[in-house]
C-alpha cells in the first residue's frame, strides 16, 4: 500500500478543476453527478499514477472523491470485499 504523496507531482488531475473529482456542487442532480464521475475516471483511465493513488485513497479510507478512477462507494465496495 502507498501512503506517501510523491506521485502526486505527475497527476494528470492537475490541469482540471477539483470540482470534476469531488463534485463540490450541493445542487448536482444523480444524472449530473454520474455524467461528472465519468468524466473525471476518463481523467484517471490516462493518468501514469493511477496505480499509486487507488493504493494511496484506500490506505487512507479517502471518504470523498474519485481516486484511482473509483468512487468512494466503489473503493469502499472494495475494502469490504477485501475484507472478507
Ligand atoms: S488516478 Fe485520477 S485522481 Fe488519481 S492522480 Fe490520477 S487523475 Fe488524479
Amino acid at each position: 500500500m502507498t501512503t506517501g504523496l510523491a506521485w502526486r507531482e505527475d497527476a494528470a488531475c492537475l490541469e482540471y478543476p477539483a470540482v470534476l473529482f469531488f463534485g463540490l456542487d450541493d445542487n448536482e442532480s444523480a444524472v449530473e453527478r454520474r455524467s461528472r464521475e465519468d468524466r473525471a475516471k476518463g481523467v484517471c483511465y490516462g493518468c501514469t499514477v493511477r496505480q499509486e493513488c487507488l493504493d494511496y485513497a484506500l490506505a487512507t479510507r479517502e471518504p470523498y472523491g474519485i481516486w484511482g478512477g473509483l468512487t468512494e462507494i466503489e473503493r469502499r465496495s472494495r475494502l469490504h470485499r477485501a475484507s472478507r
